[in-house]
């Protein structure tokens, strides 16, 4: 069922980027049409420009949003090296007790976005997060697409993964992270609804893509990271199935991240004692452009 929504997505955006890419070619063509240039390279053109648009569009969109929403919370503002370290989509049997074991050699807590589904598979492991400190959020019952989901089933899908984790931990889960970072209005409403704060994040450690090396994370993070960052892993998941892709280069990666961390001075905090620090009242101006 989950495989067969998100294939729809898929198969959907695929359709959508086609049309936009033809769409993007007629544009292209009537801009440029005295170069008298083949229609074949005008279409491929007029594709690539649409997917750049659409891909630059969408990016700003995760990142930033759009206009001033206080309520999505992606960092935090402060000048205390202090860092979050986050992982979405599991928990998985295979590689979220690696990740445990790394953060308690390290003694670091973190923040778990969990699954829903993969909750009620594996409430051993999520009740260990628990138990050695870490924060629980909520990531939806199967890693839904947001914007495309009706109301009804948006609102069960939060409502039945916080029950799955309160029935290991007993408590109500106070965060929540929409799939790849889209969400919307009513998406907003609820979370505000149900109590609870949706967080993103502000620096990815590109963990899902196939093509990225440990080293390769280990730079990208150790270049960018700032304080207040709150950092994106995966402890399970893939591109389309709830779970399945190998997770084991975040694996290879955190103890040298958490290690290179330490070294340059920061400290690594779940989410409930970064977002302690107010958002507002400490900006320093000189620093506040770069948020
Ligand atoms: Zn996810």
């Amino acid at each position: 069922m989950v495989f067969l929504r998100n294939a729809l997505v898929v198969l959907s955006t695929i359709i959508v980027l086609i049309a936009t890419g033809v769409g993007g070619a007629l544009v292209l063509g009537r801009v440029i049409p005295e170069m008298e240039i083949k229609p074949l390279i005008i279409v491929v053109s007029g594709v690539v420009f649409s997917l750049a648009l659409i891909f630059a569009a969408f990016s700003m969109y995760v990142n930033h949003g759009f206009g001033y929403q206080g309520d999505i919370i992606r960092r935090v503002i402060t000048k205390d090296l202090l860092v979050a370290l986050t992982f979405d989509d599991g928990p998985s049997s295979e590689f979220t007790p690696k990740i445990l074991d790394i953060l308690k050699a390290y003694d670091v807590q973190a923040s778990f976005f969990v699954v829903g589904e993969h909750v009620r598979k594996y409430p051993e492991i999520v009740s260990r997060m628990y138990n050695e400190g870490h924060d629980i959020g909520n990531h939806t019952y199967d890693h839904i697409n947001v914007p495309t989901t009706a109301a009804p089933i948006l609102s069960s899908q939060l409502v039945a993964t916080n029950i799955e984790v309160m029935k290991v931990t007993g408590e109500h889960p106070m965060y929540v992270r929409p799939p790849r970072g889209m969400y919307d209005a009513r998406f907003r409403r609820l979370v505000e609804l149900m109590g609870m704060q949706t967080v993103l994040w502000s620096l990815s450690s590109q963990d899902w893509r196939g093509a990225v090396s440990p080293e390769q994370m280990i730079d990208r993070l150790l270049s960018r990271v700032k304080p207040g960052d709150i950092i994106l892993f995966h402890d399970s998941g893939s591109l389309i199935r709830g779970e399945g892709a190998s997770r084991q280069r975040t694996v290879d990666a955190l103890p040298r991240i958490i290690e290179e961390l330490h070294d340059h001075g920061f400290r690594m905090a779940p989410l409930s004692r970064l977002l302690r620090f107010p958002h507002s009242e400490n900006i320093d101006p000189e620093e506040s452009t770069t948020y």
